[in-house]
């Protein structure tokens, strides 16, 4: 059994709603690394809501644009010689490019291949995203 108690230099991912941990991971690429990795699934959290976490034991290039998108409550945490020295609480972010696609067919970007798929934010408490070209919102969550 990996010890996942801490990590000496890497990335903790946290808070991130529990189920999809494995999502995130998966995103992340860290089922096929060779370096340590741990994913922990329902995790009892603070708030008596269960949490999923990874933790990553090395330094790692993460797009915080497309994790806020999977789940803008996570948490990321930097560490440093067992020290956290960077903590980021990540958001709905207010665009997203070629993560989701339209599903309009009358849409151009279905019809132009080329075009990239943009989103912005139309909805911060809903977390609704509407299409940049036709303003078809984004419902597949
Ligand atoms: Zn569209």
């Amino acid at each position: 059994m990996l010890s996942i108690n801490s990590i000496k230099n890497g990335i903790v991912i946290d808070h991130i709603k529990a189920g999809l941990g494995i999502k995130i991971f998966n995103y992340l690429g860290l089922d096929s690394v060779d370096f340590r990795v741990a994913l922990l699934m329902n995790v009892e959290s603070s708030k008596l809501e269960k949490k999923d976490i990874i933790k990553i034991e090395n330094s790692l290039d993460i797009d915080y644009t497309v994790l806020g998108f999977i789940d803008p409550n996570i948490t990321i945490d930097i560490v440093e010689n067992e020290v956290i020295t960077r903590k980021t609480k990540l958001n709905l972010p207010e665009k997203v490019t070629d993560i989701i696609k339209c599903k309009n067919p009358r849409c151009v970007t279905s019809q132009e291949a080329h075009l990239p798929h943009v989103f912005y934010l139309s909805d911060q408490c809903t977390g609704e995203y509407r299409c940049e070209y036709c303003d078809n919102a984004y419902t597949a969550k």
